[in-house]
């Protein structure tokens, strides 16, 4: 079930790598879907291409699958088709060859996050945590059923993409109405 490429196996001219692996055998995923905040309908499809790119491993990735989520103003649930695309560069753990001491360490893995970099350590790269990652960046952190959603009524709760409430005419009596029969000294009164 591991998504693993040993380095050795890479070809200069890259190497194309397709998985499909359900969402549950990534720990991360698994959790989300367990608390019900996201829901997998589909495996993940996960299409990798690996190219050499001078001393780095560069990756083009697609993640597809399809989600069920609860929507934020409605609460209703919604079916949604998630893909992300995105490029990673993975470098060899450098840790082992710059021994712990102080300033120049730092400045190095400063240095490494700046340009996005992962890294990998032995001969081959893992790229189950990076594929989790790309997922989790992908949910939306409001999901929406509709951009237009009108969302539940604050006060009585009624679903307004079904229709109206009877609070609806009641919204004039908002204490801001107030606000717009007051009349507010003109200027010219002033003088
Ligand atoms: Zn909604
Ligand atoms: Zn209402």
């Amino acid at each position: 079930m591991s998504m693993i490429i040993e380095i050795q196996h890479i070809p200069v001219e890259g190497k194309r790598l397709e998985y499909s692996r359900k969402a549950e055998s990534f720990p991360v995923l698994k959790t989300l879907s367990e608390k019900g905040e996201c829901r997998f309908i589909e495996p993940l499809a996960i299409e990798l291409t690996v190219v050499p790119e001078r001393n780095l491993i560069r990756v083009d990735g697609v993640i597809a699958t399809t989600i069920e989520q609860a929507c934020s103003r409605c609460l209703a649930d919604f079916k949604s088709e998630l893909q992300r695309r995105f490029t990673l560069r993975f470098a060899r753990e450098i840790t082992a060859e710059f021994p712990a001491e102080g300033q120049a360490e730092k400045e190095i893995e400063l240095n490494a996050d700046h340009v996005g970099l992962s890294f990998f350590s032995g001969e081959a790269i893992d790229f189950t945590d990076s594929v989790q990652e790309q997922v989790v960046l992908t949910l939306p952190y409001k999901p929406l059923c509709s951009e237009a959603c009108k969302g539940l009524c604050p006060r009585c709760g009624t679903d307004l993409n079904a229709g109206r409430c009877s609070c609806a005419q009641d919204r004039s009596q908002n204490p801001f109405a107030v606000l717009k029969n007051l009349s507010w000294p003109s200027q010219g009164q002033e003088r």
